[in-house]
């Protein structure tokens, strides 16, 4: 049966822009804040005094940034709406020493970042980005958005064994892409990298450089019902949230202060200065309450009224592995957004958020599915419990079931981002 399009697929093109467009933490900072400033929100310092003023605004710091919007008329005491999201995927980074190579080829020493599903990154046309760092201090964003690196699978015939063992990879010694022919110099990587960047190699004293795959997102499947991409876990989140915000903003008579919180390092555990564990987001509300005037009291009110909905991506269900869910949650792709439980809080949801959630899918004329894992199968966690368990701050999780989770190119349904959008816009506006 062919299903026709439900829905425009404006959103959608637009995810596909986005996720284009950011293949690094940093470079998902910078398109959100361009984004912003276009739907009139201005950045603010850390390092500046903050006032009272009603509008808004965002704060950013590597690979997070923190957008909310204050309504006229709130008070210190308003509670806010948060959308909780993650700027970074599992990828391959520059090591610090990074000119390597052997029997004539040139490669680049990599770190694995997060749970990388490493045979996905195996015979891919791979780009190199991220931000590089001057001697005066200043960042300076590089997207070398070409083929540039591969890390070559063996060939079968020197591997025979390998479609009945499986693809093993040592972490170290077969992950290590090729990038070029002759001998190693040391100093290379980067003064290519400067060149590239039109930067004098002298210049540059620190770098955060990753791969990324060069191909770009694509509608798949008979009816273009499904989006194949990278990074969509978790940048669809980003995108939706972002939408929802700049969309919120524009409805009379907003009852909370609705926040766009996209963290940095959630995919090897949030503890940074930049991530979910951090004290970021924390320091931004709590300045925000005292900046209207508010007093401790202000901001515990506050607090205990706030919600936020950390989303992220989910697992559908596998045609191939159906067996490794559970049998009676089976999330679809353009099933709607995912509302995702674990009585052991991997998840934070619990009945009342899910009331929450429900009610904002029911305001958006969204359908809701829900995910739960398999009890012999562990369940992956977010930023969610660990938002609430930071910030005291009621917390649900939800998000897009898709295949392929943490691999180079995932895929969801060509539906799914708008469906994840309207909901989050409906729960912002309250
Ligand atoms: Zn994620």
């Amino acid at each position: 049966m062919s299903s026709a399009h439900r829905f425009d697929r404006g959103h959608t093109d637009d995810l596909m822009t986005f996720l284009a467009a950011s293949p690094s933490p940093y470079h998902a900072v910078a398109n959100t804040a361009e984004r912003l400033e276009k739907a009139g929100f201005r950045q603010v310092a850390e390092t500046d005094a903050w006032d009272a003023q009603a509008g808004g605004k965002y704060v950013t710091r590597g690979g997070a940034i923190i957008a909310w919007y204050v309504p006229e008329g709130a008070t210190a005491a308003t509670p806010f709406r948060i959308i909780g999201a993650h700027t970074d995927s599992p990828n391959l980074r520059v090591k610090p020493l990074p000119d390597t190579g052997t029997h004539g080829w040139q490669q680049v020493a990599v770190e694995l970042y997060g749970g990388t599903l490493l045979n996905t990154w195996l015979d891919r046309d791979l780009g190199l980005s991220g931000r590089v760092t001057l001697r005066d201090g200043s960042d300076h964003l590089v997207n070398i958005d070409r083929p540039l690196l591969r890390v070559p699978q063996l060939a079968v015939h020197l591997d025979r064994t390998v479609n009945q063992d499986g693809v093993k990879l040592d972490k170290q010694r077969h992950m290590t892409p090729i990038w070029g022919l002759g001998h190693v110099t040391e100093g290379d990587l980067i003064r290519f990298v400067a060149e590239e960047a039109g930067l004098e190699a002298g210049q540059i004293s620190g770098w955060d450089l990753m791969t990324h795959s060069v191909e770009a997102p694509a509608y798949l499947g008979r009816d273009h019902e499904l989006l194949a991409g990278p990074r969509m876990d978790n940048l669809l989140s980003v995108h939706a949230g972002l939408a929802a915000l700049t969309t919120a903003i524009g409805s009379e008579g907003l009852p909370y202060i609705p926040v766009l919180a996209a963290f940095d390092h959630e995919e090897n555990g949030s503890q940074s200065d930049t991530g979910a564990e951090g004290p970021l987001l924390g320091n931004v509300l709590e300045r925000s309450v005292f900046a209207r005037g508010g007093s401790y009291e202000d901001k515990a009110r506050a607090f205990a009224g706030t919600i936020c909905l950390s989303s992220d991506t989910g697992h559908a269900v596998h045609p191939n592995y159906a067996e490794r869910h559970e049998p009676g949650h089976h999330p679809m792709p353009n099933g709607g957004p995912l509302l995702k439980v674990n009585v052991n809080q991997r998840y934070a949801t619990d009945g009342s958020g899910r009331a929450v959630f429900a009610a904002a899918c029911e305001r958006a004329g969204v359908p809701m599915q829900h995910f739960v894992s398999n009890n012999s199968v562990p369940c992956g966690t977010t930023i969610g419990p660990i938002t609430a368990a930071r910030h005291g701050i009621s917390t649900v999780d939800i998000g897009v079931a898709i295949l392929s989770m943490h691999s180079a190119r995932e895929l969801c349904g060509a539906d799914d981002p708008y469906l994840l959008a309207a909901a989050l816009t409906a729960f912002l506006e309250g």
